[in-house]
């Protein structure tokens, strides 16, 4: 690890102001992605900024309409919130598949959100269920934020503040996850919005979280597993890896979006 200087935010404003004024520097939420990064010489920043004293940046928030989570929001507290459980259960139980023990203790929401890995889970949390990604500068929906691997629409100083979550009539996560890490070799994620549209969106398989336009048309006809059952998504550009291959990943599309709805409909 390089030498850096290490620097504590009190508010998300202050954690925007520090990354301004260093060209290098980065933020720290959980670390889980960024510590390691550092250990392996893949990131070398002159500072880091730790938003975990920047009390703007947590809590987690329900009314009506939908839950809200702090950046900062760990991906324990929101599978054990009974107010997330209760208002939009796929959130609490994906968040509780994150992981182990550990990387649920530590890692947050907005950090799993702006690094857009293309195994994470939270990626298929936001873009299904037509979630707002509040920032320091501005609120970017769901469909304009994944713009690849690793990339977001968040631009260099631009913080994740919050993320909005509206409530859906339905919805569930079926993840086939990797062994070790449990990180999606494919997750999807059906929802039944408020009303009456439905989303899939698919992380693992490919290089950024998706949408499968042909399932959520069957399913806006007819929400039961046998209207995706029989649909395919190709292969072409879906990931291979030591993992699985391509075609692998594309059948568990079909398996796991099957599987969603059923448990959407339980
Ligand atoms: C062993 C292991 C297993 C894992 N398994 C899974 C899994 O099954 N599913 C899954 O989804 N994830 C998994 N993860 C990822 C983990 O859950 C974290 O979400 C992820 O590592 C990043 O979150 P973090 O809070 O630790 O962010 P950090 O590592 O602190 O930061 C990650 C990146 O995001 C930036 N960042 C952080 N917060 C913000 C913000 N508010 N605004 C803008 N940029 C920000 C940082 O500068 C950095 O570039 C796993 C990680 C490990 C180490």
């Amino acid at each position: 690890m390089y030498a850096f200087r290490y620097q504590t935010a009190s508010s998300a404003a202050d954690a925007a102001s520090r990354l301004a004024a260093h060209e290098d520097a980065k933020l720290l939420a959980g670390g889980q992605t960024m510590i390691a990064s550092m250990k392996l010489r893949l990131a070398s920043p002159s500072d880091l900024i730790d938003l975990a004293g920047a009390a703007d940046l947590h809590g987690i928030t329900v009314d009506a309409k939908g839950v809200t989570l702090g950046a900062m929001s760990r991906h324990a507290e929101v599978a054990r919130s009974a107010d997330v459980q209760k208002a939009i259960p796929v959130l609490a139980k994906l968040a509780g598949g994150i992981g182990d023990r550990m990387v649920r203790n530590m890692g947050t929401m907005g950090g799993s959100v702006a690094n857009n890995d293309p195994a994470a889970d939270y990626p298929a949390a936001v873009l299904g269920l037509n979630a707002t990604v509040n920032t320091t500068t501005c609120s970017i929906a769901a469909d304009d934020f994944f713009l690849g691997m690793y990339e977001t629409a968040l631009q260099p100083g631009e913080i994740i503040t919050s993320i909005s979550f509206p409530i859906a009539k339905r919805a569930a996560y079926m993840k086939f996850k990797n062994p070790a890490s449990r990180y999606a070799m494919v997750g999807v994620l059906v929802a039944q919005l408020a009303d009456g549209s439905v989303r899939v969106a698919v992380t693992g398989a490919g290089p950024v979280v998706f949408r499968v336009a042909a399932m959520e048309k069957a399913l806006e006809a007819s929400f039961t597993p046998a209207a995706v059952a029989s649909i395919k998504v190709p292969a072409e550009g879906l990931n291979s890896d030591i993992h699985a291959q391509a075609d692998y990943r594309a059948h568990l599309i079909t398996v796991m979006a099957k599987r969603a709805v059923e448990a959407a409909l339980a």
